[in-house]
């Protein structure tokens, strides 16, 4: 007898939705998501799509009407409840456009609970446009398929994000001058983490000192190689989530 095949098939898209899901639930579509659907995967009703809604999780919908600018589907299954998010925030200084949006996308599929873009002295960017952010990582979750959206943090300045830090979470700083070797700092410091990495041109001295004075902060070091911005806060965080984070987790 021929295997039954599985439903909803791997290569279903996946979206994520604002409307809460549930059984029975009628969900519509439209702009580029219906666009998406409806001209690039060219779904028909009947066809499956997986839908998430960052809050109860994954489900199998059916599509039930497709035109050009709507697509409507009916959510018949749960699949997964929203995953469990490590504690991690990954704060960046705010880095050039195309380079700031590899860090948004790779921390994303990383697996960070938040990214909390931050300006310093040497940034050259000052500004995040927060829809294109949210597209950047609401992408990244689809493609790797998280069932949770990293928040994003409005963009601080280091100032403010040092004078407002919570007082149970520790603030590993990327210091390029040196500091503990990061996965030894990260495997015996439990609980809530972030990583702070500076742009391009690095923290100036005040702020290093400011950030090393700071109660919370533990200078880590990430080799023995200046590594670019982008490439210190997605190796950083890779080796957080190897350490301390849920890839402890997999059997
Ligand atoms: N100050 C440098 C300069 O302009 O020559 C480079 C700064 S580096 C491109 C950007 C940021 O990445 C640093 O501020 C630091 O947070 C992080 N970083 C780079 N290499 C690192 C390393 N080996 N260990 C720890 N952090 C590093």
């Amino acid at each position: 007898m021929p295997a039954t095949p599985a439903w909803p098939p791997k290569s279903a898209p996946r979206l994520f939705v604002e409307d809460e899901l549930g059984t029975g639930r009628t969900i519509a579509v439209e702009g580029n998501q219906a666009n998406y659907l409806a001209r690039v995967m060219r779904v028909t009703e009947g066809d499956a799509v997986i839908l998430c809604d960052d809050l109860t999780g994954e489900w199998a919908t059916r599509v039930v009407q497709v035109d050009k600018r709507r697509v409507e589907l009916e959510v018949e299954q749960h699949l997964r409840p929203r995953e469990p998010v490590p504690d991690f925030w990954l704060c960046p200084a705010l880095l050039k456009k195309d380079r700031f949006d590899l860090v948004l996308e790779k921390a994303t599929e990383l697996g960070v609970a938040r990214i909390a873009p931050v300006v310093t002295r040497r940034c050259v960017a000052d500004k995040l446009n927060p829809e294109r952010a949210d597209t950047i990582v609401t992408e990244a979750a689809e493609q790797c398929a998280r069932t949770a959206l990293p928040e994003i943090a409005p963009v601080a300045k280091l100032e403010a994000l040092l004078r407002n830090w919570p007082q149970d979470r520790h603030l590993f700083f990327a210091d390029e001058e040196g500091g503990e070797p990061a996965a030894d700092a990260f495997c015996y410091a439990e609980g809530p983490a972030a990583l702070l990495v500076g742009p391009e041109g690095g923290f100036d001295d005040a702020e290093r000192a400011a950030i090393r004075a700071h109660p919370a902060s533990v200078a880590i070091s990430l080799g023995p190689r200046i590594l670019r911005g982008e490439t210190a806060a997605i190796s950083g965080t890779a080796v957080w989530m190897a350490e301390a984070g849920d890839w402890l987790d997999e059997e």
